[in-house]
């Protein structure tokens, strides 16, 4: 047996079972070692029935009978009842108030029962349990995990991820199989000896054994230290290869005179925050090098990225480009007097890319208030038309040409400036110097999108990547293990504060009063809700979210008459989307209901309220970013987050989570909250970063992440084609195809 082989080599499986592995993405054997348990049970917890006294903490696992479901004649509240029964004896159950529960369960299920023990003597029951349906019980008294136990001094078993199937159990006794085969000798340890033994980690075949059968629960957190510190570390040489790779490749040397920088910005209808000064000094210096920068810009929603970034893209517009023989050499940058008067075409060029058309527009919008004064032409291409700055006739006023044209006058050099959505990297955008690329909200731009863009040229542009969500540092250390960072962790001075407050669905009349008189005013509001659509009606069990669909309809009929209510989410086309938000930039729409993943960034400043249902659902941090929208205008901006249930009493610590909202002073502080507050596992949009459950672990740990990272650097300085690490190069095509879409 070899670790490579497939799971079917082995195994007699039929097709359904072949099926459902697949879709777990197992087919080899290694594949299915490295299916970790997600958790273990320790069999001493678990009480027979039999056993169960009043007042105790019980948890048992059995088969569920005699559900009924009635109206309490007094008070017409819904009773159900039933039972739990494990072999040893049967125990009561009885709910009150939650009929969908007994309509979600059926008799002779299998479920784990967790409660208090309430009645007396022999009449105990347990009201309002938590009942977990299981699809087998994971030990029963039969079973031999359960007859095993000899070898376990701490009776814990392994719980696997399940799907229709495969369960818990079957993972078990395979991964039990393949070890009993020898294939633990087959596997060579990706990670050297002498890393293992600094940090102290369990080797991968002892690894495998601790997390798969734990004699003892240290066991099993040492070796889940090793799987998080294993992930982590291929990220980070992955990056350090990306790292290695843009180093040592040559870029245009963007030299400016800080004067000129300093007359461009002090044209800017606002003194540069502090922040602001400190990325431009840092993005400057990295233009002045020989090799490509590659730096991200953080800053919350409305910290003043796009004046940084128009800052750079002056300093490059205005840089000369190579002469022939000197690569990358400019030898003087606009005239001393500050006038560009003798600049020519054909200098570096810079591409400006955003995420949505709208955002390419407002940055369009934006670049030309920032460069009117200027001969310096700007682009805009997007998936609907092509514009130009100025215009001929109007040096004021940008004007719509023809796609060939600007491509033209991208490709001789004549406009240095292109901003635009993803038709930026459309094989027939071709510049003539691309000197800087500028990415807005796209964390996913590889190395292979960057030399893309550049075409043939052999030069790497420079790389400004901008992102307002706030991630806590450890993770950023890892995602953008590549990348420099400037953060903007300052707002611009004078902006109104938001006001937050906490709301429970009952008071929602005090918040739709308040947004009433907003609307006479003239304000806008948005409405975010968790879903788009409602929950099957038939699962009466589901939780009880509000849909944008159906608030949107609500809202209309009884709340706000008058108002014009529109609906935006992620299931509508990017054509659709856009329309919808332009009509509520145009004040068309008096109010958006909309999910979460409606586009960061757009700028709607007469938008100054933003309720948010289901507040406790989403991240601090993305309830930040989510009010950051209403931060943009002069007028008094206003969050409400409300939640889905009356919170009063017990689950005061959702209140206090949300709390951290009204204390904390940005994003980033609240990524942090996130990230201690609700475990990494729960942490908001961690799937998109391409981290299993068990890398968000490291996450959580400074230190390993840093010495994940240090150790990386290490190995690829030494040997960047990691010659001596076949077992690390191997994992890295895996590692870079999850990282990138590309
Ligand atoms: P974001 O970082 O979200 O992209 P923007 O660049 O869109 O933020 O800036 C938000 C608003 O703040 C814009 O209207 C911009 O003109 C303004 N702004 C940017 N920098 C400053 C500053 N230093 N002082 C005051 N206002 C600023
Ligand atoms: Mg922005």
């Amino acid at each position: 047996m070899h670790h490579f082989d497939l799971i079917t080599a082995h195994l007699r499986l039929d097709e359904p079972h072949i099926k459902a592995l697949k879709k777990l993405g197992l087919f080899t054997v290694a594949d299915l070692l490295l299916h970790l348990p997600q958790r273990y049970e320790n069999i001493s917890d678990i009480q027979s029935v039999g056993s169960l006294d009043k007042g105790q903490d019980a948890v048992v696992f059995g088969q569920l009978g005699g559900l009924t479901t009635r109206k309490s004649w007094k008070s017409k509240t819904p009773i159900s009842e039933g039972w739990v029964e494990d072999g040893t004896a049967r125990i009561k159950i009885i709910w009150f108030n939650q009929p969908y529960l007994a309509k979600m369960l059926t008799d002779g299920i299998y479920v784990k029962v967790a409660g208090k023990v309430a009645g007396s003597g022999k009449k105990i029951y347990l009201t309002n349990p938590e009942v977990e349906r299981l699809d087998s019980l994971p030990i029963d008294r039969h079973d031999s995990i359960f007859k095993n136990t000899e070898t376990l001094d701490e009776t814990l078993y392994p719980i696997y991820r399940e799907t229709k199937g495969v369960t818990s159990k079957w993972f078990y006794h395979t991964v039990q199989k393949f070890f009993a085969g020898g294939v633990l000798n087959t596997l060579p340890d990706p990670i050297p000896e002498a890393v293992l033994k600094r940090y102290n980690l369990p080797s991968l075949s002892t690894a495998l054994i601790w997390i798969h059968t734990p004699k003892k629960a240290e066991h099993a957190e040492s070796a889940r230290k090793r799987f998080a510190f294993e992930e982590v570390f291929y990220i980070q040489i992955a990056k350090a290869k990306e790292r290695a790779a843009i180093i040592t490749s040559s870029s245009y040397v963007v030299k400016t005179d800080p004067k000129h920088i300093k007359a461009f910005t002090e044209r800017f209808p606002f003194p540069l925050t502090n922040a602001q000064a400190k990325a431009i000094e840092d993005i400057l210096l990295d233009f002045g090098g020989k090799h490509p920068m590659s730096r991200l810009l953080e800053g919350d929603v409305g910290s003043g990225k796009t004046a940084v970034a128009a800052t750079t893209a002056y300093a490059v517009a205005t840089s000369r480009p190579p002469n022939k023989n000197k690569i990358g050499v400019t030898k003087d940058g606009p005239s001393a007097s500050g006038k560009l008067s003798d600049l020519e075409y054909g200098n570096l060029q810079v591409a400006y890319m955003a995420p949505t058309e709208i955002l390419a527009k407002q940055h369009f919008e934006s670049f030309i208030t920032y460069f009117k004064h200027l001969p310096i032409q700007i682009g805009l291409i997007t998936g609907s038309g092509c514009f130009k700055f100025p215009s001929k006739g109007d040096s004021e006023k940008p004007t719509p040409i023809s796609k060939a044209q600007l491509l033209k006058w991208v490709k001789n050099g004549e406009i240095p400036i292109l901003i635009g959505t993803h038709a930026l990297i459309y094989k027939s955008v071709e510049f003539k110097y691309l000197a800087h690329v500028i990415i807005d909200e796209q964390h996913r731009f590889g190395t292979g999108q960057r030399r893309a863009l550049a075409k043939k040229d052999e030069r790497m542009p420079h790389l400004l990547s901008m992102t307002a969500t706030p991630i806590p540092r450890t993770l950023a250390l890892t995602v953008y293990g590549d990348l420099d960072i400037s953060l903007l962790d300052e707002m611009p001075k004078g902006r109104k504060s938001i006001i937050t407050k906490i709301y429970a669905p009952s008071q929602m009349e005090e918040i739709y009063e308040h947004i009433k008189s907003e609307l006479k005013d003239g304000r806008q509001a948005y409405v975010i809700c968790p879903r788009i659509d409602e929950p099957d009606p038939s699962k009466e069990n589901a939780l009880q979210l509000k849909s944008v669909k159906q608030e949107a309809e609500r809202l209309k009929k009884l709340v706000f008459k008058d108002a014009s209510i529109d609906i935006l989410h992620s299931k509508m086309t990017p054509t659709e989307k856009d329309s919808v938000m332009r009509k509520f930039l145009n004040h068309d729409i008096d109010i958006l209901v909309a999910t979460s993943v409606v586009e960061v960034g757009v700028n709607v400043p007469n938008a100054t309220n933003i309720i948010i249902e289901g507040a406790e659902r989403f991240g601090l941090a993305q309830l930040h970013q989510l009010r950051g929208r209403v931060v943009r205008g002069t007028f008094q901006p206003y969050c409400f987050a409300v939640t889905s249930k009356d919170t009063s009493g017990k689950s005061g610590k959702t209140m206090e989570r949300l709390k951290a909202l009204t204390k904390a002073k940005n994003g980033f502080e609240l990524a942090e909250y996130d990230l201690t507050l609700r475990g990494s596992g729960e942490l908001y949009g961690m799937k998109q970063w391409g981290l299993t459950d068990i890398g968000m672990e490291a996450i959580k740990n400074i230190r390993m992440v840093k010495v994940a990272r240090e150790e990386a650097q290490e190995i690829i300085t030494n040997d960047p084609e990691l010659t001596k690490y076949p077992t690390i190069a191997e994992k890295m095509t895996k590692v870079s195809k999850n990282l990138h879409m590309e």
